[in-house]
């Protein structure tokens, strides 16, 4: 593989650019070498600068639930664009995609629209607190929120790649109202909302883990965290960013049938252009200025481009024929294919999906929260991540992240993806 030009642009990057990029994994940091850098997006496919192609299982983190460059997605933005960027001023796309949504999630009656998951999740904790008028925050280890103060205790990839546990520059004032404990352990919680009796103003999760490898929750556990909030008066906040419209048409909590007091979303719901969420019970939402006191805006917030694009998608994702079953048929038989050859050559994998979402890491111990990720083999993830790029398929470069399949991936992709990681096996073991 050719990757000249990738290497000269990656190096100029990094005199003007912090480590090369503007969002840290994709450094490359955790796999080793140099980054490739992308040209173009179509379907299922990333294209570089060096024309090398490969089969996308990143997905632009998740957004490109429709493939990337949809046609139907990109006739809409182009008429859009016609009509001018940016209003800073309401437009009645905003109403179609919040009843959309509104709709897909039981429990969701008012919405507030953002540019990205990180102000969503700010946002939300923000609202927790004055709404509860308590001061802490539960989140779980290895779970990511973006990256305001309040959230970046120990959560998950970008951060467990760098090996650090929290950020530098966030004040102990502000980290100590986080606590952060071990998912699925209902011991741990019982014990957190009994030493901090009154305090809890919400529990922040991501329902199915993506930031720490693909982690599903237990149903006992989420059924007891559902309880406690309610027993305590403190707000379940379901933190579906990546999960909702990716894993289901209304999310983990649809699947699960667990009710959320808030959730924020991100990701699908901008088909690729800044666009996140939160949403919940009118009765809290209302406590959002102007309606309420709670302050939060935002310049660009539900920008009409971005709105566009997120309102296709989701009427592309309808019009489809039982697209999460599909999504599922095809992260089965992939991971199917993957299991196979691992179990050929001795090598310890450990797969789990859902919907479009999927995850495998090289363990012999199923994984169950962070502390699990000990037994991940990274070692064997970066051999892989390597050899896949080289063979034309384009992994999250980090065994901390979950995996996504699009609508756009056809049979044919999922065979070569099988029969390249067979060859990676063999490779391994030689
Ligand atoms: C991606 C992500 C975020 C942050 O969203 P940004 O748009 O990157 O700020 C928050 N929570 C979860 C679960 C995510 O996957």
């Amino acid at each position: 593989m050719d990757c000249t030009k990738s290497t000269e642009l990656f190096k100029k990057a990094c005199e003007i650019l912090p480590g090369g990029v503007n969002s840290p994994v994709r450094a490359f940091n955790a796999v080793g070498g140099s980054p490739v850098i992308i040209e173009r997006a179509k379907g299922s496919r990333l294209f570089d600068v060096d024309g090398n192609s490969y089969i996308d299982y990143m997905g632009s983190w998740g957004t490109a639930l429709v493939g990337h460059a949809h046609r139907n997605v990109i006739d809409t933005l182009k008429e859009t664009l016609e009509n001018g960027l940016s209003f800073g001023a309401t437009h009645a796309k905003e109403f179609d995609l919040a009843e959309e949504i509104l709709a897909a999630f039981p429990g969701m009656e008012s919405i507030r629209f953002v540019s990205s998951g990180t102000e969503a999740c700010m946002t939300a904790v923000r609202l927790a607190r004055a709404y509860t008028k308590k001061d802490l925050i539960i989140k779980f280890d290895g779970h990511y929120h973006g990256h305001s103060d309040s959230l970046l205790v120990k959560a998950g990839s970008g951060l467990a790649t760098l090996g650090i546990p929290a950020s530098p520059g966030i004040p102990e004032a502000v980290s100590k109202y986080t606590i952060s404990i071990s998912f699925n352990d209902i011991k741990a919680l019982e014990d957190v909302f009994a030493r901090y009796k009154g305090q809890v103003a919400a529990v922040i999760f991501e329902p199915i883990v993506g930031n720490a490898g693909f982690i599903r929750p237990d149903v006992g556990f989420l059924n007891s965290l559902r309880d406690l909030c309610t027993e305590n008066g403190s707000l379940l906040i379901f933190d579906e960013v990546m999960t909702g419209f990716r894993v289901a048409w209304g999310g983990v909590q649809t699947l699960y049938n667990i009710k959320a007091d808030l959730s924020t979303l991100g990701k699908v719901i901008g088909g690729g252009m800044p666009l996140a969420a939160l949403a919940g019970r009118r009765e809290i939402m209302n406590h959002l200025a102007p309606a309420g006191n709670v302050y939060q805006a935002g310049t660009l917030s539900g920008n009409p481009v971005a709105v566009a694009a997120g309102l296709k998608t989701l009427q592309i994702l309808k019009s489809e024929e039982k697209p999460y079953e599909r999504l599922a048929n095809n992260c089965e038989w992939l991971l199917r294919s993957f299991s196979d050859s691992a179990c050929r050559y001795g090598i310890p994998l450990q797969v789990d999906f859902e919907g479009g979402m999927f995850g495998f890491s090289f363990s012999s111990k199923k994984i169950r929260n962070f502390s699990d990720t000990e037994n991940i083999d990274f070692e064997c993830f970066n051999f892989f991540f390597r050899k896949f790029l080289e063979l034309g398929v384009y992994l999250p470069p980090s065994s901390y992240e979950a995996c996504f399949m699009s609508l756009a991936h056809t049979k044919e992709d999922l065979e070569k993806t099988g029969e390249i990681f067979e060859k990676i096996c063999k490779l391994r073991v030689s």
